[in-house]
């Protein structure tokens, strides 16, 4: 609930209105139980017990990165659902990336996730249940969120949007919009829905292709909406928010990776406040994608820099545990079948 909500449930409850800034507050501090708020009184305790619940995530399964302290949690759900998520430690602070939905319809042929169907969406207490299972277990506080574990979140958007709204309340854990970022497919109505929100966060579009032959191909969703329609939503991101937009580009081994792609993609991004992040691809058993050589990804850059646009590649934290989303829920769960890396 938003802080409001609780207000006018308090009242409908006849309670006193400062009683909705008093468990605002518990529940955003991570609290498991209405027993926990030990300002409220037993009675008022003993009415929430009966009308409502704290969504919680039992942490199942912890792989924690020898090289770096990244730890990627697989979460269990009180109906059985599993999520994934991957705290990373960074000179800044604590980067959380959740999951917005159990599994993603969107079925990308290179992602774990997308090959292992669809079972619901994530509530937006599921998703601040995430980050305090995170935050519990290893005594930290989270300082940044990034919207790129299982699912899609614009797929989700309401949720998604009272997620955001909640986790950057003043009250709640007050994490600005601009230490969040937003990983999307491309779904194009939601980008203009979301843009005229005017919301400071980041917004990350998963390109992958220079044109609409290979991103056909390897993302469904480009069925739907093509990379000029995309784009053209991308523009009018940056025009509303004046946030810039950062493209993500997993390279794979002779899908993607060619200085004809390169070019195409300097082309396409021209005039646009744009950074790209390269990601070698992770290999998905069962996909048949190999990483881009190490080369390929110099070559890469340097032509997209000879354009004037940013590239870097994207750092790996956790390479060792996988730190990548898709293959924790697969084996517990069997979705999908084949073993592998995940996002
Ligand atoms: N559904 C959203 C966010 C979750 S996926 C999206 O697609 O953007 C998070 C990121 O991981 C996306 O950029 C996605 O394209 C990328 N990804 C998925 N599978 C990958 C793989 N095997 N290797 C590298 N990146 C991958
Ligand atoms: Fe879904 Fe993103 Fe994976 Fe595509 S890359 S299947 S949109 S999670």
């Amino acid at each position: 609930m938003y802080e409001d909500e609780l207000v006018q449930y308090m009242s409908e409850l006849g309670q006193p209105r400062f009683r909705a800034g008093q468990i605002y507050k518990w529940l955003h501090s991570g609290v498991k139980s209405f027993d926990e708020m030990t300002n409220i009184s037993k009675e008022l305790r003993q009415k929430l017990v009966e009308s409502c619940y704290i969504s919680d995530a039992t942490i199942e399964k912890k792989l924690i990165s020898a090289y770096d302290d990244t730890r990627k949690y697989l979460l269990s759900l009180p109906d059985g659902e599993y999520v994934e998520s991957v705290l990373m430690h960074y000179h800044h602070g604590y980067t959380s990336c959740i999951s917005t939905q159990v599994g993603c319809k969107m079925g990308c042929t290179f992602c774990a996730t997308g090959q292992s169907g669809f079972s619901r969406n994530l509530t937006a207490s599921e998703m601040i249940s995430q980050l305090q299972s995170e935050e519990r277990d290893c005594g930290i506080r989270i300082s940044n969120i990034v919207l790129m574990g299982m699912g899609e979140p614009l797929d989700n958007y309401d949720n998604v949007v009272r997620f955001l709204r909640l986790v950057s309340s003043e009250h709640g854990m007050n994490i600005g919009m601009r230490h969040i970022s937003l990983s999307t497919c491309g779904i194009v109505p939601r980008i203009y829905d979301l843009a005229s929100l005017h919301l400071q966060l980041t917004l990350s579009v998963s390109l992958h292709a220079p044109n609409d032959e290979i991103r056909s191909r390897t993302m469904p969703v480009n069925r739907k909406y093509g990379i000029d329609e995309l784009l053209r939503a991308c523009r009018h991101y940056c025009h509303e928010t004046g946030r810039r937009i950062s493209f993500e580009y997993a390279m794979i081994d002779g899908v993607n990776d060619s200085d004809a792609c390169a070019r195409e993609l300097a082309q396409r991004l021209q005039g646009m406040i744009a950074h790209v992040n390269l990601i070698p691809v992770n290999a998905v058993s069962g996909t048949g994608y190999r990483k881009s050589k190490t080369e390929r990804l110099s070559a890469f850059i340097n032509i997209l820099s000879r354009s004037g646009i940013t590239a870097t590649v994207r750092r790996t934290l956790g390479s060792d545990i996988n730190a990548s989303c898709g293959q924790l829920r697969r084996s517990a769960t069997g979705a999908g079948g084949a073993k592998g890396e995940g996002t």
